[in-house]
């Protein structure tokens, strides 16, 4: 039976790849007995007559997932977030960067709207590329002069890839997005379908094939809860923390209250960022006080 990777998702199809072509197919009916729902980005087996009437049926493991975007088997995660309107902030930087290691997917962060800011700000943030560099994620903080050369250099990781822009409302996505591929903003943008009475909007995922990978552009978030990360896997999605905990006192310390705890030091010292530290409290009380989900399976 052949393999392919759907590509594209939309009311009720699954458009699905193979050896240059592209298959419009139904998921098979028992998926949803089996609590399965075929993504975008799945690799899967598939039979087809003809290319407008094929069936998946069957999905291939996957290495992983994400729930909005609903896309599976990811590599590799641009985040992408502004230094002004809406001023950058760690915070949410750190929410997507938690978001893709809870994942195991690479993140890159792609920094915009640098144009706007003064000379001081501009230092302020090469500080914290600095810092993000230094704990294994590359960050692009072009100026004017260097946007081309940033945006070539950053089409260089997609070869080979199955990689996801993300960011916030407002953070020049769709701008930056634009320069690469229009083609990219095009084909993810809302569809209006007059459907009855009023307007409905959809949207849906596609993966784009763009410098030897696939790319597929998200909406734009205004706020990302940390539902998927667990308590006690949190303090592994902080490779600054990850790289030291072997020197904390006790064994499993969540960098708390615990002494001789090695991470605390290092914030004490300024070797840690201040900031990553509050960052982690913060998300480590939410995710505490976070309402149990007996819903959820696994
Ligand atoms: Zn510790």
């Amino acid at each position: 039976m052949p393999q392919g990777q759907i590509r594209k998702a939309l009311s009720g199809f699954y458009y699905v790849y193979y050896q240059g072509e592209t298959y419009q197919t139904r998921g098979r009916g028992n998926f949803r007995n089996r609590n399965l729902t075929p993504l975008v980005g799945d690799f899967v087996e598939f039979e087809s007559g003809n290319k407008d009437e094929g069936v998946v049926k069957e999905l291939l493991e996957r290495k992983n997932e994400l729930v909005r975007p609903p896309i599976a088997n990811i590599d590799l995660g641009v985040v992408v977030t502004s230094a002004v309107e809406p001023d950058f902030s760690t915070q949410l930087l750190d929410r997507f960067l938690v978001t893709l290691e809870n994942k195991g997917i690479e993140a890159v962060i792609y920094i915009t709207k640098t144009d706007l800011i003064d000379e001081e700000t501009y230092r302020s943030l090469k500080k914290y590329q600095q810092y993000y560099e230094s704990i294994g994620y590359m960050v692009y903080l072009p100026t004017n002069d260097e946007k081309e050369q940033a945006i070539q250099d950053l089409c260089g990781h997609f070869a080979n890839h199955l990689t996801v822009f993300m960011g916030q409302s407002g953070a020049g996505k769709s701008t930056l997005l634009n320069t690469i591929s229009p083609e990219l903003v095009l084909k993810t943008a809302a569809i209006s379908t007059s459907l009855g009475r009023g307007k409905h909007t959809t949207r849906h995922v596609e993966l784009i094939p763009l410098y030897e990978g696939l790319v597929a552009d998200t909406p734009g978030f205004s706020a990302i809860d940390l539902a998927e990360i667990e308590l006690v896997d949190l303090k592994e999605l902080f490779p600054d923390f990850v790289q030291v905990q072997d020197q904390c006192r006790f064994r499993g310390c969540i960098h708390h209250k615990e002494p001789g705890c090695k991470v605390k030091e290092l914030v004490d010292e300024g070797t840690i960022a201040k900031y990553r530290y509050a960052n982690y409290v913060q998300f480590y009380d939410e995710i505490r006080q976070r309402k149990p989900d007996y819903s959820k399976k696994k």
